[in-house]
């Protein structure tokens, strides 16, 4: 491989693939070079927690794209090596096989390293997080080794999905969230109840309010965890689904503006001339939650800033204001989320919980900001157009499912 790239891409998950792909839709001529310290060509991430760590969906099948692909597109991908520096003045950065590579545009698209527990025993064999392939394959091979207790930290998406997949293989699972409820950060409080009520009736043993003080040793690994309440439950593994830390050392380290992420503006261009930050590491003011500024980890997210970078290199810049959409399946539920509901200040549930096909909409001074559809893909797309559209509806009527939604755009 060359040792400069037109275009120098770190990360080779869905905003790095996105980007080089759309820079060669887009028409660009130029080299492009994808850094991965993945050892996989690239591959889709949601699977991980649902499909691919059930054993429904092989890992050749979960592929951004064939392996052909990429050399036909004069696309570069070097696996296994990590950009560990950047120097914005040479316009190279430095490998961790102490190799450099030079740039003329660097797009950084690094994602982020799964949260890991700070408890005593945090660091003992038998715990686990869910962000990697490889942190799949090990959990699936504890599994097949006969791990029958699992306690899940974490009441987010990844932590209800992977309990979900375990309670599927008849795992023993207790989920333990710090909150007083599941998907606490991102959703309302029907949403919450909702899911609550479903992993408890299929088996899982939720403790809410809940945190782990420390982790229990026995014969070298994991043998239980212990709640701050005093409370030991026995664990064969233990799956932390805590969060991520956005993977912008070498970034901020060579001057990029960035606390939480690296910042980027509308462009997704960072604080360093010709650097672009595009995924879960980019931190932009968000237009549909009214401009704060925020991380978004989802594929959309990943996918709809590369294009805006790809646009920006390519001549035809356009400022990113993609439309938010992100989706979870748990059991037989397939939840659907538009728009970003950050900040509302009202809830409105349309349908039923009971025939597990319902909406949470969600307004703030008035005005539809976002939907949390279960089972309910009609309400989420003409959801979408009223929040697109900055509909402002009375709560009565979009809780009654006799008004057809697209009725009241
Ligand atoms: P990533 O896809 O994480 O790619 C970043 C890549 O950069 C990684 O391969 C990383 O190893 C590499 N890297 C990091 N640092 C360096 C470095 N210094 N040098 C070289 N390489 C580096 N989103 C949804 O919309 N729907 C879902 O259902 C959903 N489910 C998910 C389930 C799981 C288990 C996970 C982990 C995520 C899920 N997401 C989901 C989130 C979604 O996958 C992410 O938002 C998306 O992958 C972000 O893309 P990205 O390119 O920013 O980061």
């Amino acid at each position: 491989m060359e040792d400069r790239s037109d275009v120098l891409i770190v990360g080779t998950g869905h905003g790095g693939t996105s980007a080089a792909i759309a820079l060669r839709q887009n028409g660009f001529e130029g080299s492009i070079a994808m850094i991965g310290r993945e050892t996989e060509l690239p591959y889709e991430r949601p699977p991980l927690s649902k499909e691919y760590l059930a054993g429904d969906k092989p890992f050749d099948r979960i592929a951004i794209r064939p392996a052909a692909f990429w050399p036909e597109k004069g696309i570069a991908i070097r696996s296994g090596v990590a950009v560990v520096g950047v120097d914005p003045q040479a316009r190279s950065v430095r490998l961790s096989d102490d190799t450099e590579h030079g740039y003329g545009t660097l797009i950084w698209a690094t994602g982020g390293d799964a949260r890991r527990l700070s408890c005593p025993g945090s660091d003992l064999p038998g715990i686990h997080t869910i962000r990697n392939r490889a942190d799949v394959d090990l959990l699936r091979a504890e599994l097949d080794a006969g791990a029958r207790r699992a306690v899940v930290v974490g009441g987010g998406y990844i932590g209800l999905e992977a309990a979900a997949v375990l309670r599927k293989f008849d795992r023993d699972v207790t989920l333990v969230e710090a909150q007083p409820r599941v998907l606490a950060r991102v959703a309302g409080e029907e949403l919450s109840a909702f899911y609550q009520a479903e992993h408890a009736r299929q088996g899982v043993d939720l403790r809410l309010s809940a945190s782990v003080e420390a982790i229990v040793e026995r014969d070298g690994r994991v043998a239980g965890v212990t709640l701050s309440d005093g409370e030991t439950i026995d664990a064969d593994i233990v799956i932390a689904g805590i969060g991520i830390i956005p993977s912008v050392g070498p970034l901020i380290a060579a001057g990029a503006a960035g606390a939480d992420g690296v910042d980027i503006d509308e462009l997704c261009r960072t604080s360093i001339e010709d650097v672009y930050a595009i995924g879960d590491c980019a931190a932009h003011a968000n237009v549909w939650a009214d401009g704060a500024v925020l991380r978004v980890e989802s594929v959309q997210n990943a996918h709809d800033m590369a294009m805006t970078v790809a646009r920006a290199i390519c001549g035809d810049p356009q400022p990113y204001r993609a439309f938010p959409w992100f989706w979870s399946n748990q059991y037989d539920l397939k939840l659907q989320t538009a728009g970003i509901s950050a900040g509302y200040d009202a809830t409105v549930l349309r349908g039923s919980p009971e025939d597990r096909k319902f909406s949470v909409i969600y307004l703030r001074g008035g005005k539809v900001i976002a939907f949390d559809c279960v089972n309910d893909t009609r309400s989420y797309v003409q959801g979408r157009k009223l929040i697109e559209a900055g509909s402002v509806v009375e709560p009565a009527t979009l809780a009654d499912p006799e008004v057809a939604l697209k009725s009241l755009l």
